[in-house]
């Protein structure tokens, strides 16, 4: 690993533990009502959330086994490459916050796309959207025009979907970074254009890393 690959690596990792609890579905995240331990004679709440303590442990950004790597040329646009694992970046990226962020979340929903984590992503979808629902303007209309966004078959075949729940937890990493919304879904587009600049507004307060072990999960 070269010195641009390290400083990279150091800046997932980072972000990982900043801004990714909810999609490991740490304790104390959003997704917390859904995960939390039950009282099992509460029968509103099936115990369908409860899995294999393995398959938590494989979900996250340093368990999921891709490899962040620095590519030539030094403009080329991030990517990740589902066979083998590896997400690449040009060296003019590799200090892009809002590149790493989108393409991290792309690295999580890959994580989590093993069928037995379909209630969890139902369940991330909806706390995500209730966050953004009174912070985001007009968040409907946004999530409409997502679903016909006209170059998005073209981004899928790039570097994968940008489904709902990605756009979702793009636009509530926009809102901690205090980035107008949608920076992190089209970081290129809005780096493409010269003398923008996307940081406007005042950051939401970050979460800090949580270093508590996980909660056992059966
Ligand atoms: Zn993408």
């Amino acid at each position: 690993m070269n010195e641009d690959e390290l400083a990279l690596k150091a800046a997932v990792d980072e972000y990982e533990d900043e801004y990714f609890e909810d999609m490991r579905f740490e304790d104390g995240s959003i997704t917390d009502p859904f995960m939390g331990e039950r009282d099992s004679s509460d029968r509103r709440y099936p115990q369908v959330y409860h899995l294999p303590a393995d398959l938590y442990n494989r979900v996250g950004i340093r368990n999921s086994g891709y490899r962040f790597t620095v590519v030539s040329p030094d403009d080329s646009t991030p990517t990740v490459l589902f066979k083998p694992k590896t997400v690449s970046f040009g060296r003019k990226y590799i200090k892009d916050k809002a590149a790493i962020l989108h393409e991290m979340i792309h690295v999580h929903e890959e994580t989590l796309s093993d069928r037995r984590f379909t209630l969890h992503k139902d369940a991330l979808f909806l706390c995500l959207y209730n966050k953004l629902k009174a912070k985001v303007d007009q968040l409907d209309d946004r999530i409409f025009k997502q679903l016909q966004f006209h170059d998005g078959a073209e981004r899928a075949l790039r570097c994968g979907p940008h489904g709902i729940l990605f756009y979702l937890k793009a636009l509530e990493l926009d809102l901690r970074c205090g980035w107008e919304p949608e920076t992190v879904l089209g970081f290129e587009k809005i780096k493409q254009k010269p003398g923008v600049s996307i940081k406007v507004a005042p950051a939401e307060k970050g979460r800090g890393c949580r270093s508590r072990p996980r909660r056992q999960k059966e």
